[in-house]
Parts: C-alpha cells; sequence; structure tokens
C-alpha cells in the first residue's frame, strides 16, 4: 500500500500527467497497486515521501550500481554544476568521457553522447542502415531497446505487462521494416538470413535480456548473430543500456568474450544522469554527421553535468565491486530459490550476476514465450508483500531487480525473508 502523501500526489499528479507517471512502469499498474513518491535516496535505501524507508532493488531501472548518492558521484556533479549546465560546445570532459568508454569497450572505435537509451539504439539503426544503405531490422521478442517507432514490436516489459502488443501510433509501414524472431532460436535466426540477410542492415539484441524478467542466452546465440551478420554483410547491434557496465566493467561482451559491431549504452554510464552513447566500427560511425551522411544530434548530448557523473561512476567500477556483486547475487538467488521451494510455489529464479528475476512459473524461462505464461497475479500479491515489509522490488513480473555495491548481507536476507513471509501469505 502507497502511504497517505504519496496517494495525495498521485491524486494531483493524475490530472496533469497521462496515469500520473512520466514512465509507465512506474505507475505499479502490473501489481494492482499505486505508486511511491520518493523523497530521497541514499545507498541502498530509498525514503517515500512519508518517511517510509526501502531497501531498493530497482535502483532507477539500472544506472545506480553504486548505490544512490553516492559522495564521490555527487561532488563531481556539483562541481561541474559550478562551471555551468550546458554550453553546446566541445568540452575535455567528453574526450575523456568517450576515451573511458573506450577502455572498457574495446569494439567501440568511435562513439557519440546521446541523453537517453532510446536515443542510442535509434541511432545506432540509423548509422547500420545508413551504412550498409539497407531498411529492415531483426529484433527478438521480449527485448526492449527503448521507444522508437520501429523498435515498438513486441517489446517486452512494459508493453507486455499492459497487454498492448505494439504501440499505437507506430505507422504499419515502419514497423513493417522491424523483423521479430523468438529469442535464443538459433534455427529461426538461420533461417531468416537465408531467406532475406541480403535486405537486413542489422540485428538488435539484449545479450543477456532484462526487459522480459532476467533471461540469459542460450550458449551460441550472441556468436550466431555477430556471425551471420557478419556473413550477410548486416550490423550487429548489442543494445547493452543495461548490462553496460552491470555484468561485468565492459559489460556483456567483455562477460561472454564477443565483439559486436555496434553496442548502445545507457544507464550505468551516464551515474543516474541523463547521458547514453552509441558506438561501434569506425567505418560505420564515419557515416555520422558532420563526417557522413546519417544525421544525429543533439542539444544536451554529452552534457558536463552528465559526463562528469558518469566519468566519476566509472572511476568506481572495479573488479571488486563486480566480485561483491556476484557473490551478494549468489545469496539472493539461493535464498529466493529455497523460499519458494519450501512454500511449495511454482517459481524460477535466473540471475546473471546482478540482474535477477524470481518468475512465478516452472522451468527455465528462455524467451518471451515461456516467460508470458508466468502467474502474474500472484507475481502481484507477492509484490504487495514485499513492499509492505519495506523491500522496493520492480513493480512487473517482466523486469529484472538489480543490486548495487552499496547493499549488504543484511539486506539481502532482509529480502529473503519478506519473500518468505509473502510468499506464505
Ligand atoms: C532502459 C533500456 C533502454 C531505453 O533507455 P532509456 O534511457 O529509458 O530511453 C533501451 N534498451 C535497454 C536494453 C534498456 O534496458
Amino acid at each position: 500500500m502507497a502511504d497517505l502523501q504519496s496517494k495525495a500526489l498521485f491524486e494531483r499528479a493524475r490530472a496533469l500527467i497521462p496515469g500520473g507517471v512520466n514512465s509507465p512502469v512506474r505507475a505499479f499498474r502490473a501489481v494492482g497497486g499505486e505508486p511511491i513518491f520518493i523523497a530521497r535516496a541514499k545507498g541502498a535505501r530509498l525514503f517515500d515521501v512519508s518517511g517510509g524507508e526501502y531497501v531498493d532493488f530497482v535502483g532507477s531501472w539500472g544506472p545506480a550500481i553504486l548505490g544512490h548518492a553516492h559522495p564521490d558521484v555527487v561532488r563531481a556533479v556539483q562541481e561541474a554544476a559550478e562551471r555551468g549546465l550546458s554550453y553546446g560546445a566541445p568540452t575535455a570532459g567528453e574526450v575523456t568521457f568517450a576515451e573511458a568508454v573506450r577502455s572498457l569497450y574495446p569494439s567501440i572505435h568511435k562513439m557519440r553522447c546521446v541523453s537517453s537509451g532510446t536515443e542510442a539504439t535509434m541511432s545506432a539503426i540509423r548509422a547500420a542502415r545508413g551504412f550498409t544503405k539497407r531498411d529492415y531490422i531483426v529484433k527478438f521478442e521480449g527485448c526492449y531497446h527503448g521507444h522508437a517507432d520501429h523498435l515498438l514490436v513486441k517489446a517486452g516489459s512494459g508493453l507486455a505487462t499492459f497487454g498492448v502488443p505494439d504501440s499505437a501510433g507506430v505507422p504499419e509501414g515502419t514497423a513493417r521494416t522491424t523483423l521479430t524472431l523468438p529469442y535464443n532460436d538459433i534455427p529461426a535466426l538461420e533461417a531468416l538470413f537465408a531467406a532475406r540477410g541480403a535486405e537486413i542492415a542489422a540485428a538488435i539484441v539484449e545479450p543477456v535480456v532484462g526487459n522480459m524478467g532476467c533471461v540469459p542466452p542460450a550458449p551460441g546465440f550472441l556468436a550466431a548473430i555477430i556471425d551471420l551478420c557478419k556473413k550477410h554483410g548486416a550490423i550487429s547491434i548489442f543494445d547493452e543500456v543495461m548490462t553496460g557496465s552491470r555484468l561485468a566493467r565492459g559489460g556483456a561482451q567483455e562477460l561472454y568474450g564477443l565483439v559486436p559491431d555496434m553496442t548502445a549504452l545507457g544507464k550505468i554510464i551516464g551515474g543516474g544522469m541523463p547521458l547514453a552513447a552509441y558506438g561501434g566500427r569506425e567505418e560505420i560511425m564515419n557515416c555520422v554527421a558532420p563526417l557522413g551522411p546519417v544525421y544525429q544530434a543533439g542539444t544536451l548530448s554529452g552534457n558536463p553535468v552528465a559526463v562528469s557523473a558518469g566519468l566519476a561512476t566509472i572511476a568506481h567500477l572495479t573488479p571488486d565491486l563486480y566480485a561483491r556483486l556476484e557473490s551478494l547475487g549468489a545469496r539472493l538467488e539461493s535464498g529466493l530459490r529455497e523460499g519458494a521451494k519450501a512454500a511449495g510455489v511454482p517459481a524460477t529464479v535466473q540471475r546473471v550476476g546482478s540482474m535477477i528475476t524470481l518468475f512465478f512459473r516452472d522451468g527455465a524461462v528462455r524467451s518471451w514465450d515461456d516467460a508470458a505464461t508466468s502467474d502474474t497475479k500472484r507475481f502481484g500479491t507477492w509484490h504487495m508483500g514485499m513492499i509492505a515489509r519495506g523491500i522496493y522490488w520492480p513493480p512487473s513480473q517482466f523486469e529484472a531487480a538489480f543490486l548495487s555495491g552499496a547493499h549488504t548481507e543484511a539486506d539481502i536476507d532482509r529480502a529473503v525473508k519478506a519473500s518468505n513471509e509473502s510468499l506464505a501469505a
């Protein structure tokens, strides 16, 4: 149950903002609840407007890998703000930032800063289309790549949660250039490329899906995407907006030892500020204006305050951090799994590093068709129990939960206890 002041704010918000929220999943509709308005956050804790305290497993949907309001990040932002908020001219910080990103992601030879993950994937696809002079793109059911028109086709999470297969307002002709395939289905991928490979500009994929809940890639699936793209002159794009610097400093591509043609980044690399980036092979990025004919721009792109938050965050992405996230993740995974088993509730816990989902269904989730059979009603009841016990878990069956370096073993144990009580209720 949302607190009284959140309820009052939600009332005011609904009169002015569609659904009372500035991004749909925040509305808590998928769990039959009402949103909690947040007043402040520190470390792994969120505080609502009535002073209620929660252990946060959403982490701003991914960015907060160091926990909230890390002192070094806050200081970097304050110092940058003193120097002016935006100039619309190049800065030294952007160059340092690009160098830092390239050192984490060797596949990114050249990059461009943008302000959201949506812009990053949209622009990467435009560059891939401009470079290949082809129109069609391949995406996988259940993967979400932001809300650009051609990517709102079988997009998982928010859309699946609200039972909207596609978005209204997307022209049919636009959606037609997007070819969708089931995630983790290598034979289907091979068949599509065999039939239409010469028309395909790019294949875009979440290398570990977070947007239908946490779904890892089957062995060979990501390599098949890269290889088939190469063979047919198409561009492989890893959308690492969520996985980037979450699964390893250099994202899923470092974890699995793979080299995509292009990568989209966001969330963690912006340290909680509106900053994202796309980049990849030099000859593709050389097509982007002003060097080439692919237009892409942004008034606030590479914003100096955002870049300083990103740089301060990147400075803390140490091997120690990832070792800690792995051990906290393993503790949460086994705690949730054992609890569900003891309660006799059909459940599957899937995790890669610090991304984790408790699916209310039996058996592994490998694709959207699997995820969609989860008991979302049961998830809603469980989620309400978690909130009531001070655990802020993503309010949808189809969203991954995240850990941060600020979580402690005691936080994990508290979440497991809340889950067990919630399952029993
Ligand atoms: C969050 C996300 C996006 C969109 O990023 P925004 O900053 O919300 O526009 C794109 N791709 C993936 C994989 C994401 O998780």
